[in-house]
């Protein structure tokens, strides 16, 4: 047999071979693949056969499989148990699937061959979700620039080229700008205000440069104890305007960044014959155009209204003084402790992880008519890590690792991979494969691992887009699972999440792990009460971001608006809970926005869009009972089995029997009655 042939990464199968995969297999596979995938492609541009489907957009489907399937897994050995052999095998080979991927989207044989089947009768015949993905097909390559004539291609090329350049040097100046502030304190007393868990961090930082005291800086965990509790007022107003004047003074200032890349992306829009470029992005999306998110947000801006301005007041009464942006978090935090004083830390005896997942499983298990199983003996990339597949009767719907604990060679963060996309064949499908990763508190001194109860939210939300992955039932893998629009994904996932606060379910889970007492209900009532606090400050704070955002995208022009930091401080203003002062500039360090050709920008109203679908769904859920298994069935063959085979928009009527209702979203911030 030659070498090649005994390359795993060339034949992945369920479940994957992790125990034989190594670094000197990854680039060598890789490239094999590539040249696979270039032949594929050659054979689909020159094929003298009648164009059919198969010969055309099914093979542009499974075009790329196994380079993918293989590239997952080299990325997933980089995150979950990373050598420098593995990063390096993985920087070698990534620019490859890139470069691969940009290629068939630009390849001009392929896109005569998807014209001229376009055309044909067995074209004109399809129909469902095969129709769909022919005209999903067709606008992606459009979108690209493939109808364009070849200098308007060229243009847009350059235009791409450009706006990765100024994307990529924007980044460098948030992250410049971010570690260029410090503040070092030598006296503790300066300190008053602050808890021992932020003290002792900053005192790990100021250690970690070689000094002696305490460092805090503008990273998220050190900025915010500064903002919540640190009693000196002149030093919470000095990091305020150092936080958000981020990247807008020299050397890293932002503001030609920002204006050329939306110049860069209204010149694109317009090259591929769009408005602007929010029409370009949500096209696509579940909203379908930049008006309808922008009317989207503004129903709820209007809605939150009350309650934000009742909540504002409550902070004017509790201060001495007018609240100033750097009092708002300060004075909140004051408020929580008053009313709740719920400490996350007394709740995390009640969530052992094991009794979690298998609850959870449970959970799953009434719902969808699904049973989990852990496998054992199944070869992983760490021995902490579990193998479970899932069962429909006897059919195996799939299976999936999970690897909850933080290691020095793992990446931060939760997370859920698809890893492998079964396929329908003659009497079913063959299995899905995929994970979840996570970082949570391992076991300690005879302790099992203990949860917050934000973990358990999390380990419920990964586990949502696992089966959204595992339960899909689609014909075609670009349809299957979570391959769904970015303002619909989050749905599955999301929705799980509303379990972890109901006691019913609670009470298959959350039991102290020594004495096996249910939560108390005197502290399940201050976890409730205290999800609302301030919701919406913290709604209106999210919509400030997607109005900028739709703002700039769709509306703003430099000749009439003049310049964009006193056009976002302005929309900023209008939602504020406090006067923004006049070195404000939020924008220039909005990395959603402006870190990536494309990121989050004219798409940060996905957020909250999914919020309404999934507080609407679980709604329908609490009407019917929250185990109610017909809702549950539904929910499965309207949503978890379709993947993007159908329009959105009719999934979720499918399942729901009516479009999602804004006010369930308000209903569950506790926001309604003020409407
Ligand atoms: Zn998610």
């Amino acid at each position: 047999m030659s070498k090649q042939a005994s390359n795993p990464l060339l034949n992945l199968g369920y479940p994957f071979p992790f125990g034989e995969i190594t670094p000197e297999h990854m680039v060598p596979a890789v490239k094999k693949l590539v040249q696979l995938c270039n032949q594929r492609l050659r054979a689909i541009a020159g094929s003298q056969q009648p164009r059919t489907f198969e010969n055309t957009l099914g093979a542009l489907d499974t075009l790329t499989r196994e380079i993918d399937q293989a590239m997952t897994v080299i990325a997933h050995l980089k995150e979950t148990a990373s050598s420098p052999e593995i990063r390096a095998a993985h920087s070698q080979a990534e620019p490859l699937v890139i470069a691969l991927h940009s290629r068939i989207l630009l390849h001009t044989g392929l896109w005569k061959a998807l014209q001229e089947f376009a055309a044909s009768p067995d074209a004109a015949a399809l129909s469902g979700p095969r129709r769909r993905y022919l005209n999903k097909t067709m606008a992606a390559f459009r979108r690209n620039g493939a109808a364009l004539p070849l200098h308007k291609k060229r243009a847009l090329r350059k235009i791409d080229l450009e706006l990765g350049r100024v994307a990529s040097a924007f980044s460098d100046n948030v992250l410049d700008s971010t570690n260029a502030y410090e503040w070092v304190v030598e006296n503790e007393q300066e300190l008053a205000g602050l808890p021992s868990s932020a003290r002792s961090m900053a005192r790990d930082a100021a250690a970690a440069k070689g000094i002696t005291g305490w460092r805090f800086t503008l990273q998220a965990p050190s900025y915010e104890a500064i903002m919540k509790h640190l009693d000196d007022r002149s030093v919470r107003e000095r990091f305020y305007r150092a936080y958000h004047s981020r990247a807008s003074l020299p050397p890293f200032d932002n503001g030609v960044n920002i204006a050329r890349i939306i110049e860069l992306r209204r010149a694109k829009a317009s090259l591929l014959g769009y408005a602007d470029f929010a029409e370009l992005v949500i096209e696509e999306r579940m909203a379908k155009s930049g008006k309808a998110a922008s009317e989207f947000l503004d129903r709820l801006r209007v809605q939150t209204g009350p309650a934000f301005q009742r909540e504002n007041t409550e902070l004017e009464e509790i201060a001495p003084h007018p609240v100033e942006a750097w009092d708002v978090l300060y004075y909140a935090e004051k408020l929580r402790k008053a009313r709740f004083d719920l400490d996350e830390e007394a709740l995390r005896p009640y969530f052992p992880l094991d009794r979690v997942v298998n609850g959870m499983f449970q959970i799953a298990g009434r719902l969808f008519g699904i049973r989990v199983e852990e496998r054992t003996g199944v070869p992983a990339w760490h021995p902490s890590v579990r193998f479970y597949e899932i069962f429909d009767g006897k059919d195996l719907l799939g299976g999936f690792y999970t690897d909850w604990f933080p290691r020095e060679n793992k990446r931060p963060g939760a997370w859920m991979d698809g890893m492998l996309t079964g396929s329908p064949v003659r009497d079913g499908f063959t299995p899905h494969l995929g994970l979840m990763c996570g970082n949570l508190t391992p076991p300690t001194g005879g302790r099992p691992a203990l949860l917050t109860h934000r973990d358990v939210e999390t380990v419920f939300h990964e586990f949502g887009h696992l089966l959204h992955h595992l339960l899909s039932r689609v014909e075609l893998r670009s349809q299957s699972g979570t391959a769904v629009a970015w303002d619909f994904v989050e749905l599955p996932s999301q929705i799980m999440e509303n379990w972890c606060w109901e006691r019913e379910a609670l009470d298959l889970f959350a039991a102290h792990y020594e004495t096996g007492d249910p939560l108390p209900e005197d502290l399940f009532q201050r976890m409730r009460k205290a999800q609302t606090f301030r919701a919406a400050n913290q709604q209106m704070r999210q919509l400030s971001f997607g109005i900028m955002d739709l703002a700039l995208h769709r509306s703003y022009d430099p000749a009439r608006d003049g310049g964009i930091l006193a056009y976002c401080r302005q929309v900023q203003q209008a939602l504020s809970p406090a006067p923004l002062p006049e070195d404000f500039a939020m924008v220039n360090s909005f990395s959603h926005l402006f870190g990536s050709p494309v990121g989050y920008a004219a798409g940060y109203y996905s957020y909250k869009w999914a919020e309404v679908l999934d507080a609407d769904a679980f709604k329908v859920f609490l009407k019917a009972g929250i185990f109610d298994a017909t809702t549950g069935a539904r929910f499965r063959s309207a949503i978890l089995s379709r993947g993007d085979s159908e329009d959105p928009a009719q999934l979720y009527r499918d399942f729901a029997g009516r479009d999602p209702d804004t006010a369930a979203l308000l209903e569950r911030a506790g926001l309604l009655q003020t409407v």
